[in-house]
């Protein structure tokens, strides 16, 4: 058994202190200090917050290297890199590149699943698949060239696998796809890159759809007489992606998502391989990007994804609301757990789930990183 002590420990619902976190590869136990016994390994977290892992299900890229390239060594240095920022599990997500592109990637994602849970970085669980099935119309930094027809049997055959898709409802005729996919696999079905109406997008929540990408990016807009997307996906009960980078969502709008959506507001760092590099251009998707401070860029100034630290994101929705620390620390972690069904041993605080546990200063720099146990970064 390991502790944890002199931490402000971030539960659920509450920050407890003066207490010690037990720990073995699971927690194990919130008990007294007097209770650590002589000679067990004992972190002293000096008054810093011990927080569940953030979970990221939307991220692309980091470090120079993109989940669709389908390079093993790519996602190691990308799990490695994004441990640094907290993330303890993540969904390496994949764009609209060709077929061949995608099977070759969600290969390469699959082969690594297991390896992952006691690799030096994040553990893998599955994949988020954002395209192919997209509206062209809105297709954002996604390449239009490799846009298809929804069709569920694509997705059927890496069912295990995916995690989440994303699709454009009104592409899908008669939302056969949708329904297909709802009804035989346990893919999260997400609205996204969609030019959908409300009464399209209602239909479609109706049918099986219950997330929405990147919430306000490549969608219809909210307007009082044309709610659009973003009016279907904060009137009901879907689970929402927001980009907390302060710059493809105004910070502004941070207190009145989380007001919408409660704790169906999930972080997401929508993350490309510009992310923990040096301003400068780079690929996303087969497109050149610029990245700049904390914009990201195609040639014609589309916004294409972000490089944004899933820290930086806690620490922005922290600063620009009135919302908890246990509130905001739960849209980075217990909310994606919930969302892709891996809430009973990953995403809070409670024993009996995996040790996956930050230790992090006020602002959310991250201290270390502890993985099912095993510490995986440190400061
Ligand atoms: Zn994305």
């Amino acid at each position: 058994m390991k502790y944890i002590k002199n931490a402000k420990i971030i539960l659920k619902d509450r920050i407890v202190e003066g207490k010690a976190l037990a720990y073995s590869d699971k927690i194990e136990a919130i008990t007294c200090e007097c209770a650590i016994p002589e000679g067990a390994e004992v972190i002293d977290a000096k008054g810093a917050y011990v927080a569940p892992g953030f979970i990221d299900i939307h991220i692309h890229g980091y470090l120079g290297e993109d989940a669709s390239d389908g390079s093993a060594e790519g996602i190691r240095k990308m799990a490695e890199g994004i441990a640094k920022n907290g993330v303890t599990s993540w969904l390496p997500t994949t764009m609209t590149v060709s077929k061949a592109e995608l099977e070759k990637a969600f290969e390469v994602i699959s082969s690594l699943m297991e390896e992952s849970k006691t690799w030096n970085g994040a553990t893998i669980l599955g994949v988020n698949a954002e395209g192919p099935y997209i509206n062209p119309k809105k297709k954002g930094a996604q390449a239009e060239e490799h846009i298809l027809k929804p069709e569920a049997s694509f997705f059927k055959k890496y069912a295990s696998l995916i995690k989440i898709a994303t699709l454009a409802p009104e592409t899908d005729e008669n939302l056969s796809c949708i329904r297909e996919l709802a009804r035989d696999t346990d893919i999260l079905l997400s609205m996204g890159h969609t030019d959908a109406t409300y009464e399209q997008a209602i239909e479609a929540i109706q049918n099986g759809v219950k997330h929405v990408t990147h919430l306000f990016n490549a969608q219809t807009a909210l307007q009082h007489r044309n709610p659009g997307v973003v009016g279907a996906a904060l009137s009901t009960d879907v689970t929402a992606e927001l980009i907390c980078d302060t710059f493809h969502i105004h910070k502004g709008l941070f207190s009145l998502v989380a007001a919408a959506k409660g704790d169906k507001l999930v972080l997401i760092t929508d993350c490309t391989r510009g992310g923990g590099m040096p301003d400068g251009e780079y690929t996303l998707g087969g497109q050149k990007i610029y990245v700049k401070g904390i914009e990201c860029k195609l040639e014609d100034g589309t916004i294409a994804g972000s490089v944004l630290k899933m820290n930086d994101a806690v620490y922005n929705v922290l600063n620009n609301t009135t919302l908890s620390v246990p509130q905001v620390v739960a849209a980075a972690s217990l909310a994606p757990a919930k969302a892709i069904g891996v809430d009973k041993t990953k995403g809070s605080i409670e024993v009996g789930k995996d040790a996956d546990l930050i230790i992090a200063d006020e602002n959310f720099r991250i201290k270390k990183t502890i993985i099912g146990g095993e510490i995986r970064y440190e400061a």
